[in-house]
């Protein structure tokens, strides 16, 4: 398999990108680490005419603090996630579920930026992107945008994106000082896409009771889901396993997820309330210990 023709340009500037973008159309496609890109090229489900590679392009790739969270350039490898000391202190759920993605070679090409441009509903970004309400920075030849992670997603492997922009960057808030994580994945294979996934994260109060939760599911549609359990079932509340199975419960029933070749609706909705109660068990668990 090989792709078909294609014009290979590699800027070394952001906006030497975004110009030849604004200039060659939609025939271009930027690309980050390839992972699925040249794939899809490769079997011709993907024939750009031209190749704008953002590999040269180092300003794309950082991870910094800001005034209220973390923001992690476009070119940022999963595997640089997932080593990052300053994550891991800030926000150690991005480390934690970047641990989780494909196989190490992959993680040490694929991008942030190349995960939330494809946008695949069962992907780790994605889901985590929803789960913490980040914002995602947009830039293109004429303007900068930043865009909510909900209205930045808009369905299986489309964005918002217009023709000519590209992902720059992602601010994500930092975990509280009581705030524990979890994430869980149903796959048919290490390293394979999730096909239903769950991720949490939980804040205690100081007198051990729940102060903030929030619930995301991937792979029961056709964005990741973010869910608000009611608020009298989850503030004020001390967190046990049967809290934990109501949770999960109530997470489930709000879904309708679809059927497809991997999976019944009514399987995914199962696997949905099962990966709820062990990624809220992991984020209770990891809440107790940073008290
Ligand atoms: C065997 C295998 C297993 C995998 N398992 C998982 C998994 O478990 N979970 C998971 O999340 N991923 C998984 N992946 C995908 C991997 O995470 C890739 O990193 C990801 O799909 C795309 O990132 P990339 O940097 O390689 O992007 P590329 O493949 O280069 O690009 C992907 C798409 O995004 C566009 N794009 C790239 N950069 C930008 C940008 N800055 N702004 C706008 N659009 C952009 C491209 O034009 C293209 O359309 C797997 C991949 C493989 C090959």
């Amino acid at each position: 398999v090989k792709p078909a023709a294609f014009a290979y340009h590699a800027p070394r500037r952001l906006g030497e990108a975004l110009s030849l973008l604004a200039s060659l159309g939609e025939d271009a496609r930027p690309l980050a680490g390839g992972q699925s890109l040249v794939p899809m090229m490769n079997m011709r489900i993907a024939r750009p005419s031209h190749l704008v590679d953002l590999n040269g392009i180092d300003e794309l790739a950082f991870i910094r603090e800001d005034t209220d969270g973390v923001e992690i350039g476009a070119l940022t490898r999963h595997e640089e996630i997932e080593r990052s000391a300053l994550l891991e202190r800030r926000c150690p759920i991005l480390p934690g579920v970047a641990r989780t993605i494909g196989h190490y070679a992959i993680r040490t090409r694929g991008t942030l930026g190349g995960s939330l441009g494809l946008a695949d509903p069962a992907a780790q970004w994605p889901l985590v992107a929803q789960l913490l309400e980040a914002r995602i920075a947009v830039e293109s030849a004429s303007a900068a945008r930043s865009l909510a992670a909900r209205d930045y997603l808009c369905g299986v492997f489309t964005t918002a994106l217009q023709p000519g922009e590209l992902v720059v960057g992602v601010s994500f808030p930092v975990l509280a000082a009581r705030e524990g994580w979890g994430y869980r994945a149903f796959t048919r294979r290490h390293g394979d896409f999730a096909i239903v996934a769950a991720a949490a994260t939980l804040a205690l109060a100081a007198d051990g009771t729940v102060e903030h939760l929030r619930l995301a599911l991937g792979g029961m549609g056709g964005v990741p889901l973010a869910l608000s359990p009611p608020a009298d079932a989850a503030k004020g509340v001390t967190p046990d396993e049967r809290w934990i199975r109501d949770i999960a419960a109530l997470a489930s029933a709000a879904t309708d997820p679809p059927a497809d070749v991997q999976a019944s609706a009514e399987f995914r909705r199962e696997l949905a309330q099962m990966l709820v109660e062990r990624a809220l068990a992991d984020a209770l668990a990891r809440a107790k210990e940073t008290r």
